[in-house]
């Protein structure tokens, strides 16, 4: 295609909104355009990446079996109420009224319709495994849109499910997806981990997620420094431990005045933080619960959600009307049940609140009290790894993939079951699978930039090469060469721009690189004199001349 057809609205400046470098850059490469929060536009050259990654992640997903499918963007809430989310999907599930008076929802995904729908079409165990995919529109109503496509609230993502006789079954299509998400991420050029991530109620290793590493990732994720362990920060988890020391000291009550953070009493103290415990009130649906933590670990919310269900944080009306001192809890004494981490129950001679205004307890220990233990915390730098090998690292992800094992929550509510072997009933036993296609290309953008814009892997780049005549407007000369090669591109297959604006060549270059096209052909009068053209990777600060009667074959050699 030509330049002078195509609408490419780059821009110098940034967005004030724009706090990532993808969203910035897609910006000001004119990929995208904001609607409004959380709604973007995708200009020409969006588009086009966008049917570049659309199209390697549908060569995978037929290769893995999958069938496409295109279910609505627009779902019924009795779907919803049947499988109980109607009422549990907290405020991101955008619910409306038809003219009608009927509530329908915008699907954030599509456990329902397909579940519905296999109900409704698979009937026998013989017909089983299948998977469905579909790439559509999802809308979440995000508490906080941001980082341009990568939160966005609509966004398109390729979700898939399949259903199963039996887990085996599911466990053979679950392995087969892992490896095509593999083969997927690889084809499109991104820096990827699989992590195993949590699985909720199901448990085991029945979730994965993908992240494409990068410093403005969303998640953290921890590495063991020696072994292949890797893991979602929610995910890790610890088992009991034996306290190796042995308590010394007298328990004290100290003055600690105003200090109520385990910074302001560990600094006050001249101790660690990794000294003290901190004590959380939590309300749950049974009622207040106490639990205790090392000074410097966090408490993990998935763990505590498995543990005791829906809860909040005790507010500070509701500590005081317990008797406890925000602030200055403690462990002994509480009145309520007290749940400690095992990290903190393996601690000796601790400090902790002394359940009175302005005092804390030193040389504390756990004797005579009482208490359950349980794994409560997040994951920290320098943990032991809990495969037993090495230490964890933790780096920050960006969520672009979700595999799981779903069991039968949706089918059974659904009643998708099947005639089986026997004769009898069988509900049928399902997994899903998500990419987030949009996500996907911000990710691609925060691996892959330099300060003059985006360095695309050649599989999603919206053009694999531009040709760039400097004064084809006037030199008839340049024109024809330029035209020549262009022609020759095309018929070649390759995709190709070609640069034909009256523009400096300064603008041109600086556009084509902020686009991050990643071949680069300059022709100019004096090229033309020499029987030359100018060769540059946009990857690499080199500038090779070629022949250009060689022009073809040594671009054809160069792009993959
Ligand atoms: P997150 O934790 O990032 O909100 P999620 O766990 O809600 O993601 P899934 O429900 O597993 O995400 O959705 C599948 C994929 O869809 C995710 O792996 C992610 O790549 C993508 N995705 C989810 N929410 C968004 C969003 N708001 N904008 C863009 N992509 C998204
Ligand atoms: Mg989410």
């Amino acid at each position: 295609m030509k330049t002078t057809q195509l609408l490419i609205p780059t821009q110098k400046e940034a967005p004030n909104d724009a706090q990532v470098i993808s969203h910035q850059l897609m910006i000001r490469a004119g990929l995208i355009s904001k609607l409004a929060s959380g709604l973007y536009s995708y200009l020409p050259m969006g588009v086009r990446i966008l049917k570049k990654v659309e199209a390697i992640i549908r060569e995978e997903m037929e290769k893995s079996g999958s069938q496409e499918v295109l279910m609505p963007v627009t779902q019924p809430a009795e779907l919803w109420q049947e499988s109980g989310r109607w009422e549990q999907y907290g405020p991101e599930l955008l619910r409306f009224k038809d003219r009608h008076g009927r509530d329908f929802c915008m699907g954030p995904t599509h456990e329902e319709v397909i579940t519905t729908m296999a109900a409704q079409y698979i009937r026998s165990y013989k017909q089983l495994p299948m998977s469905f995919y579909q790439i559509q529109t999802k809308f979440r109503d995000e508490i906080r849109p941001r980082f341009g496509v990568m939160r966005s609230r609509e966004f398109i993502m390729k979700d898939a499910y399949s259903f199963h006789l039996d887990q085996e079954s599911l466990q053979n299509t679950y392995d087969i997806m892992h490896q095509t998400y593999c083969n997927i991420f690889d084809r499109l050029g991104l820096d990827y981990r699989p992590v195993l991530a949590d699985s909720g109620s199901i448990g085991g290793d029945a979730s994965h997620e993908f992240h494409v590493l990068a410093d403005s990732g969303e998640d953290a994720i921890c590495f063991s420094d020696e072994s292949n362990y890797a893991a979602n920060i929610e995910k890790v988890s610890f088992s009991q431990q034996q306290a190796t020391a042995t308590p010394k000291e007298q328990q004290t009550s100290v003055l600690t005045k105003k200090k109520t953070s385990i910074e302001q009493v560990s600094e006050f103290l001249a101790i660690a933080p990794s000294s003290c415990i901190k004590t959380l009130i939590i309300k749950t649906l049974e009622g207040f619960k106490a639990l205790a933590l090392r000074g410097d670990h966090e408490l993990n919310e998935i763990k505590a959600h498995n543990l005791f269900g829906e809860f909040e944080l005790a507010s500070d009306d509701e500590i005081k009307s317990l008797g406890l001192k925000k602030g200055f809890i403690g462990i002994k004494a509480l009145g309520i049940d007290l749940v400690v981490d095992y990290s903190a129950s393996i601690m000796c001679d601790f400090v902790c609140g002394a359940n009175e205004w302005d005092h804390h307890l030193t040389g504390v220990n756990w004797q005579d009290t009482e208490f359950t233990q349980a794994d409560l915390r997040n994951a920290i730098e320098g943990d032991d790894s809990p495969d037993g090998q090495g230490k964890l690292v933790i780096k920050r992800g960006i969520e672009v993939g979700h595999i799981f094992q779903l069991g039968t929550k949706y089918s059974k509510a659904m009643k998708a079951n099947v005639i089986g072997e026997s004769g009898k009933a069988v509900t049928t036993t399902m997994g899903c699978y998500g990419i987030g296609v949009t996500r996907v290309i911000a990710a691609a953008i925060e691996q892959n930039y330099d300060d003059r814009g985006i360095i695309f892997p050649e599989s999603i780049a919206p053009f694999q090469l531009v040709i760039v005549p400097i004064n084809y407007n006037k030199s008839t000369r340049v024109k024809a060469l330029a035209d020549d090669l262009y022609q020759v591109c095309l018929e070649a297959g390759i995709e190709v721009l070609l640069d034909d604006r009256k523009e400096r060549a300064g603008i041109m270059f600086a556009d084509s690189e902020l686009l991050g096209i990643p071949h680069r052909m300059v022709l100019s009068d004096t090229h033309a004199d020499n029987g030359n053209v100018e060769y540059k990777a946009r990857n690499s600060a080199e500038k090779i001349e070629v022949s250009y009667d060689q022009a073809m074959t040594f671009i054809q050699s160069k792009i993959k």
